[in-house]
């Protein structure tokens, strides 16, 4: 297992800098050397930035959980742990892009993890021609799949603010004989009153820590 430091680390401003600023780090992991080395450097020519490699399944996890790359490269049959099983970890745990690299054989099982997740797949032996589009369909994968979830989440926070407000009016309207819109306007005014949200004033209302006056 070898990570490395991604561009030159000669003290000061590393000469790479701008490039890593653009760059797509990827962590790579596939046993068989030649193989490994031969991406490596197609890797590198096409402008990656390649901050780890590994022969190794659990290493490879290791390594993407330590580096949190763009993109992992992997392997299906490695010594460790399955290329797989470690795309599935790390599609759980939304860490990055996944390029799995498989054998013809196995072409069916590869679909079945593609469907499941952020995934992409090549066949080896690849084309290099063929590496370029499939690492962009990988990464592209996971930043929809990540804005998709940024969504929901905004989304649910909305839905949650909305019901506190709903229940903190409630409360106001039925303990103070507030109208409805005097309720809303209550909350509304007392946020930015004290430059909070309303989510949190609607909060103190119905634990009973804030009351109209
Ligand atoms: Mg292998």
């Amino acid at each position: 297992m070898r990570s490395s430091p991604g561009g030159s680390n000669d003290g000061g401003m590393p000469s790479g800098w701008l490039n890593d600023v653009v760059s797509v780090r990827v962590v790579i992991a596939e046993d068989e050397a030649i193989i490994r080395l031969d991406l490596l450097e197609t890797l590198q020519e096409e402008g990656y930035t390649v901050i780890g490699e590994t022969g190794r399944g659990d290493q490879a996890l290791e390594l993407v959980r330590s580096l949190k790359p763009d993109l992992a490269i992997l392997d299906v049959k490695m010594p460790g742990m399955d290329g797989l099983e470690v795309a599935k970890v790390i599609g759980d745990e939304r860490i990055c892009g996944v390029l799995v690299l498989t054998a013809f054989s196995q072409r069916e099982i590869i679909e079945q993890a593609r469907d499941a997740g952020a995934l992409a797949y090549l066949v080896k032996p690849y084309q290099k021609s063929d590496l370029i589009p499939a690492i962009e369909v990988a990464i592209g994968r996971f930043r929809e799949l990540q804005a998709l979830s940024g969504h929901v989440d905004a989304l649910g926070e909305q839905l949650e603010a909305r019901k506190l407000i709903d229940r903190a009016k409630g409360r106001l309207i039925d303990e103070f004989a507030m109208k409805e819109q005097d309720a809303f306007s209550f909350i509304q005014r007392t946020a930015m009153k004290e430059r909070s949200k309303m989510r949190e004033v609607a909060e103190r209302i119905i634990s009973g820590d804030l009351r109209p006056s």
